[in-house]
């Protein structure tokens, strides 16, 4: 019989576009004892958990829980929802995760219109303007508020208003901008936003907190074909997560909710609210030009638009090998960073400055290990 060695993972230094360094706190959260998914004491937890997430999203809309899965659970919950076979959808693709919604999009048998913008740049307020008049007759427009791919942040606030007054839903992808950018659910008026646990929240990865707005729901109860999905849909889930508005507040079992992870977001939320968001999204962006300084006094240069704080995606110099220095940091170091991905594959390194592990402290770590590496790699 094989033998296995005794799990014991080494502690890394998580400076990648993702998972990042997750606190002891949360840690100590999942292992607490499980709890049944009916048993009250554990709705009050995932109740108290929701609304901590309303707070985050700075929303008032009753829909809002987390899907059991990561981020692409979170996508895809929305999409499969809100797109019904045959609606015409616009998306806006400037790197990975636009590329991903309209993958998603498809397969909801949508008809996908794209809006696109080269890797690593925004999308103007007019560029959306003529897609939305171009398609007046879609019911969505799909985009992401920060890519993870190139660092771009998407101003979203403008183009909600175009979106809106052509009479579209306006979903956006959180997945790296929640708990590290602002982000304002209501006064940017989202109809369907999807984030996921272990970015800005330092949470270990597993669950996508997303919220609906009252037109989104609107939307979902005018179907006239059930979800293509059964696992994600949504009409059968809020029975769970809000008592389906039943005023016994009765929760109807649909899948078995991953008890203890909930327990770890509900521990990350509440750091996040105990440090408070601004406070919060402050600290983030004095960090990120900590690190852009020290970067630049490498030698290094970021991709010319990036506008994130939360990830930094940093052009490699010519004529070294990217991945074997960023397999140096992790051996010698114990430090992950990102490689670049798709267009930007083997030409940049992405690091990620999310959440408990946006400190000054972890960029003079880096930094220093960074400039050992590349000096003799
Ligand atoms: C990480 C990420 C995702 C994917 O989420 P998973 O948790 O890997 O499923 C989606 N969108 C963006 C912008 C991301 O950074």
């Amino acid at each position: 019989m094989t033998t296995y060695a005794t799990l014991n993972p080494r502690q890394r230094l998580l400076m990648g576009p993702g998972p990042s360094t997750v606190p002891d706190r949360i840690l100590r959260a999942i292992g607490s004892p499980t709890l049944g998914h009916l048993d009250p004491q554990y709705i009050q937890y995932m109740d108290e958990t929701c609304q901590m997430m309303r707070d985050v999203f700075v929303t008032k809309n009753q829909l809002t829980f987390p899907v059991s899965g990561t981020g692409m659970a979170g996508m895809e919950a929305i999409l499969v929802n809100l797109i019904e076979p045959g609606d015409e959808v616009i998306v806006c693709i400037n790197g990975v995760f636009g590329g991903r919604m309209k993958d998603n999009m498809q397969r909801c048998g949508a008809t996908v219109h794209v809006v696109e913008v080269p890797w690593g740049q925004t999308f103007t307020d007019e560029a959306i303007a003529e897609a939305v008049s171009k398609h007046p007759k879609a019911t969505m427009l799909g985009i992401v508020h920060a890519e993870t791919s190139t660092g771009a942040l998407q101003p979203i606030q403008g183009i909600s208003k175009i979106v809106h007054d052509a009479g579209m839903l306006l979903a956006v992808d959180a997945v790296t901008s929640l708990g590290g950018h602002e982000l304002k659910v209501d006064d940017w008026n989202i109809d369907a936003i999807y984030s996921g646990t272990q970015k800005c929240l330092s949470c270990p990865p597993g669950l996508s907190p997303v919220s609906f707005s009252p037109a989104a729901i609107e939307k979902m109860e005018a179907r006239k074909t059930p979800s293509q999905s059964w696992y994600l849909d949504v009409s059968m889930l809020k029975n769970y997560y809000t008592g389906g508005g039943a005023s016994s507040g009765a929760r109807a079992y649909h899948h078995t909710a991953p008890i203890n992870m909930v327990y770890a977001l509900r521990e990350a939320l509440q750091i996040v609210l105990e440090e408070g968001l601004e406070k919060r999204i402050a600290r983030h962006r004095t960090v990120h030009l900590d690190l852009r300084k020290g970067l630049e006094e490498l030698g290094l240069t970021y991709i010319p638009e990036n506008s994130l704080s939360t990830l930094n995606c940093v052009a490699t110099p010519e004529g070294i090998n990217e991945a074997a220095i960023r397999t140096r940091l992790l051996n010698e170091y114990d430090i992950e960073i990102g490689g670049g991905l798709g267009v930007f594959a083997g030409k940049a390194w992405r690091i990620g400055l999310m959440g408990y592990g946006a400190t000054h402290r972890n960029v003079v770590t880096l930094l220093s290990a960074l400039k050992e590496c590349m000096s003799s790699t």
